[in-house]
């Protein structure tokens, strides 16, 4: 019975690499996300930042991608662009006390964390799981990654989106309710962070709408730009 099972599991072993600036490659070995990490943003979800310790949801590693065009995906009709600073952690950690948590992280990009809004809403709604409101196919475009040494200090970095030549977001890394260093000390309490795990670390307010035909271009003070199409 089992024998009559052929996988070709050898296709399925694969690693998501990711280019960084200077064309080396980074492989991506899981991708957490931080919720409501910018008070205002919070706000316009209904949210109460003031009280909310940092949460987290992850993405399947493979939707991370370099790519120039974004299909719309499937099963939405609110699409939503959260534009976004990503860590890319260098080594292992865990349970990583704030002061050393800087130590691990390898380099930085611009991500933008795509969300099926209306899946969510619903999911929320009804306390489900938001796995298929984050975890699609292409649904985390990133940039080129900057190792962490030439880009220094990233505490204080204008954020923003621009879809169609039009600013959608705008804020500052300064304006994180919990900064780069508690975000990866809290989540080093709940997993043992790797190298190649990504840290999409929140988006400020301003999250709208995609259609195909956007263009999109996601930007962070330092970092290469992150462009793309919808399709
Ligand atoms: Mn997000």
């Amino acid at each position: 019975m089992g024998s009559d099972v052929h996988l070709s599991v050898t296709h399925l072993a694969h690693t998501n690499e990711i280019q960084m600036r200077d064309g080396r490659l980074y492989p991506v070995h899981r991708i957490y996300c931080v919720g409501r990490n910018f008070a205002a943003h919070a706000r316009e979800m209904g949210g109460r930042p003031d009280r909310e310790l940092p949460f987290f949801f992850s993405k399947p590693a493979d939707a991370a991608n370099q790519s120039s065009k974004i299909p719309y995906p499937p099963a939405t009709v609110e699409l939503h662009h959260e534009v976004e600073l990503v860590v890319a952690i260098g080594q292992k950690g865990i349970d990583i006390p704030v002061s050393k948590a800087l130590d691990h992280i390898y380099a930085y990009a611009v991500g933008v964390d795509l969300t099926r809004r209306d899946i969510q809403r619903q999911a929320k709604k009804l306390g489900r799981p938001w796995d298929m409101a984050k975890g699609f196919d292409y649904s985390a475009p990133v940039s080129k990654l900057v190792p962490a040494a030439e880009v220094g200090d990233a505490s204080h970095l204008e954020i923003g989106i621009i879809v169609n030549g039009q600013q959608r977001q705008h804020s500052n890394t300064n304006q994180m309710i919990w900064n780069l260093a508690e975000i990866i000390s809290a989540l080093s309490r709940l997993v043992t962070l790797q190298a190649g795990d990504l840290i999409f670390t929140g988006t400020p307010e301003g999250v709208g709408s995609l259609v195909k035909g956007d263009e999109v271009v996601a930007e962070v003070a330092k970092l290469p730009k992150l462009s793309f199409r919808v399709v």
